[in-house]
């Protein structure tokens, strides 16, 4: 189909109660082949997904014991709620047990659960650590009527053949990313703020291309539209225009919906509504957006609602409110008298400019030198951070590794002061940026 924009690596989820080892997977399914182990993360933490590079196949990975934004012991009922939502989008569901404990009531239910999806679902017995210990609880699991892996994630029994038979599993391959695209835009935000409406008007009387995939097991409808030689595509539209009919959905975040749109745009359009303010769930995603890293544009919509006297007032709310997330930037709003609109795509385009740099190990080390010649890393127990360079290993967002004595002599200040001037001296204003901090053993 022309104009079809069809890419998507596959969704593989990993689902769970607690400590059976998700974690551990997930990092080590991630990590094989990445040089960044020892890195200690600045001012990032470390994202709930991301690519595999398997053998065979590439594919997107999600822990979902690391989606509970929330401190505290994760709760039945949020696990089940995990659950759902793999079984609603993934493409590969691995559904984790402890092979030394046994089967539990809750796995029992939670199998219970997956046996109704129509997704592929592969057991994980996880803490088996040798084909001794394997022998003895395989019998233990079969009841549970999945295909199923005995491994130790943690020990690494097993792991190439559990590797196989994911890749194995994933729908065959999709059409690359056609490269004709200028800006991939996702739009995400609470049912009603006026997402759809964005779209439409912008669109107004521009061409517009819609493609769409039938058959496959998710439903991607893109949008797309073109102006002079650039093309613009709003990504999974009607993820966007499904309304859900069940009420207490209408306030839940979803992050594997999040990570669905993210991994597929270069830029999230954050939609809040200027009238209802900021609500638990905007927090949420905007928490997710800001942890993950996702280049993002803050849209507050239906400013026509409020009375022109009070958009000062207005405009000071959601700063105070959107502080945590001081890179984002914000623009205002209304589909109806459309004030506003002519800047977003454009804010949109600047906010990718950023997210692409890519600085010169020449720039970046007089950086460094500028830095801690106008401020010290602080002594810490006496000893103090040598910071020898600095390097860029990627980009959307941009990503810098300092090589230093001892990562552990970087406190959170130090590290925030050098984020600072970084987007400084680079004129990233619009961008969030990754920072790491590696040992030079
Ligand atoms: P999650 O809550 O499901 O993400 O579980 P974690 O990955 O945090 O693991 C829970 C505990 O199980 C940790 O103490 C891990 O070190 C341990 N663990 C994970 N995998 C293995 C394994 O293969 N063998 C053993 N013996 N312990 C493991
Ligand atoms: P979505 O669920 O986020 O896609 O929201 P919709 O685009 O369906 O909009 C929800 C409702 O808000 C509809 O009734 C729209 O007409 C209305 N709406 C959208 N944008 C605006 C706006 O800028 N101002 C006003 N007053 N209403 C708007």
């Amino acid at each position: 189909m022309p104009g079809c924009r069809v890419f998507m690596l596959p969704f593989v989820v990993i689902v769970g109660r607690p400590n059976v080892g998700k974690s551990t997977l997930f990092n080590r399914l991630l990590r094989q082949n990445k040089a960044m182990v020892h890195d200690r993360p600045g001012v990032t933490r470390d994202s709930l997904y991301g690519r595999v590079q398997g053998r065979t196949r590439d594919y997107t990975l999600v822990d979902t014991g690391g989606l509970v934004l929330e401190q505290g012991a994760q709760l039945e009922e949020e696990i089940y709620e995990q659950v759902r939502e793999a079984m609603h989008s993934a493409d590969l569901i691995l559904f984790m047990v402890d092979g030394s404990a046994g089967v539990t009531a809750l796995d029992e239910q939670l199998a219970a659960m997956l046996r109704q999806s129509r997704r592929p679902v592969r057991l994980v017995v996880n803490k088996v650590d040798g084909e001794e210990r394997a022998a003895l609880v395989e019998g233990d699991f079969y009841s549970l009527g999945f295909d199923m892996n005995m491994v130790s994630a943690a020990h690494g029994y097993n792991m190439p053949v559990l590797q196989e038979a994911i890749e194995s599993s994933l729908p065959a391959h999709e059409e690359p990313e056609d490269q004709a695209a200028h800006l991939r835009l996702s739009l995400l935000g609470r049912p009603n703020v006026g997402k759809s409406s964005l779209v439409n008007t912008l669109l107004g009387q521009e061409r517009v291309l819609v493609s769409s995939r039938a058959g496959t097991t998710r439903d991607c409808v893109d949008v797309i539209l073109e102006k002079g030689d650039k093309r613009y595509v709003f990504i999974d539209t009607a993820g966007v225009r499904r309304k859900t009919t069940i009420s207490d959905d209408l306030e839940r975040f979803s992050a594997l919906r999040a990570i669905r749109s993210c991994q597929r745009s270069d830029v999230a359009l954050l939609v809040l509504d200027a009238l209802s303010g900021m609500v638990a769930q905007d927090k949420k995603l905007l928490s997710f957006l800001e942890r993950e890293k996702i280049p993002l544009v803050i849209v507050v919509n239906k400013v026509d609602q409020i009375p022109r006297k009070d958009l000062g007032k207005l405009k000071r709310y959601f700063q105070d409110e959107l502080a945590f997330c001081a890179h984002a930037p914000v623009i205002y709003t209304s589909c109806i008298t459309r004030a506003g609109l002519g800047g977003l795509i454009p804010l949109a385009e600047k906010v990718l400019g950023q997210s692409r740099v890519r600085v010169g190990t020449g720039e970046l080390n007089r950086l460094v030198r500028d830095a801690v010649q106008a401020h010290q890393p602080p002594l810490v127990k006496g000893r103090r951070a040598k910071i020898y360079y600095l390097t860029q290993p990627g980009t959307s967002p941009p990503e810098f590794v300092f090589f230093v004595n001892d990562p552990g002599l970087i406190k959170p200040a130090y590290a925030r002061y050098l984020e600072k001037q970084i987007r400084k001296s680079l004129g990233l204003d619009v961008t969030p940026v990754k920072l790491f901090f590696r040992g030079s053993h």
